[in-house]
């Protein structure tokens, strides 16, 4: 998943870092919880060591300042899903002035929670339609939909240490990658036991690994948040839980929990 850009076009080279120029970050949240940012935010003494590396000239969160100004920005980071028509022209405009976007966490990778929306029964979806008070698109959109992403930092929030290994390496001109292996690889390394042999639904088999199996270690299912991986056994797994006993619904509604119903899942659409 993510890293797009060419590994050998260095922006600087590690020994020069300190004496290069400030790279210029910008924060951005569209709809969404805000808690990615946090995330970062949280980070004190360690996002203040990467102060004389980075300069963060854009952020509702930090500077009182009107956001997508005209200034370049190297690097933006950019949490929450596209639900608004104002969201979708603000996301192009920052786009154009962003050397390297970045979709920071679910909402803004895969629709996230925002993109619940996306699943509604019809008839719940027209109820919403009635009472909405904000201009709102179709459906929730994750960045990509919209303007070309970078990088992808999943989660729900990101994870703080991939975080941190992100600017790491993007500021020392390295390609961040990160790898395409289930959760249940984490899990597994980790010795925790498995949820299924428990008989609990686990979503670890298809999602995207990178938080430590988090979930499962402290006894919680996996609900995907992460996204899913490119490789994922849907049918397998699926047809596992229906072994288990549940129902279509319970089904559809933690394989859409966070992410699209996959394509080899899409007779369960019909109960809901
Ligand atoms: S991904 Fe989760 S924590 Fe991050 S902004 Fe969206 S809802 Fe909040
Ligand atoms: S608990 Fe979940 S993540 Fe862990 S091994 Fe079992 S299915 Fe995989
Ligand atoms: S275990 Fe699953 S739901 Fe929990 S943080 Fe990891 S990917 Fe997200």
């Amino acid at each position: 998943m993510a890293a797009q850009k060419n590994p050998e076009k260095s922006r600087c080279a590690p020994e020069t870092l300190a004496a290069a120029p400030k790279v210029k970050v910008g924060l951005f949240s569209l709809t969404c919880c805000e808690g990615c940012i946090f995330t970062i935010l949280d980070l004190e003494e360690k996002l203040l060591a990467a102060l004389p590396f980075i300069n963060i000239v854009e952020s509702a969160a930090l500077l009182e300042k009107p956001l997508a100004g005209s200034e370049k920005l190297d690097i933006s980071f950019v949490e929450g899903s596209v639900i608004t028509p104002g969201e979708e022209g603000l996301i192009k405009r920052i786009r154009e002035k962003s050397t390297v976007l970045v979709a920071l966490g679910a909402c803004a990778a895969i629709a996230g929670i925002p993109g619940m929306r996306n699943a509604l029964p019809a008839g719940m979806e027209a109820k919403i339609q009635q009472v909405k008070t904000l201009a709102v698109r179709a459906k929730a959109s994750p960045l990509s939909d919209v303007v070309p992403v970078d990088y992808v930092l999943p989660g729900c929030s990101i994870n703080e240490k991939e975080f941190l290994l992100f600017l790491q390496k993007i500021l020392i001109g390295w390609k961040p990658r990160l790898e395409d292996v289930p959760v249940c690889f984490e899990c597994k390394r980790n010795q925790d036991p498995c949820l299924l042999l428990k008989g609990e639904l686990c979503l670890g088999p298809v999602s995207f690994a990178g938080c430590d199996a988090m979930c499962p270690g402290n006894g919680a299912q996996c609900i995907g948040c992460r996204g899913f991986t490119k490789d994922a056994n849907f049918s397998s797994l699926d047809a596992l839980f229906k072994e288990m006993g549940e129902g279509k619904r319970e089904r559809y509604n933690l394989f859409t929990y966070f992410n699209q119903l996959p394509e080899a899942l899409k007779e369960l659409k019909g109960e809901n």
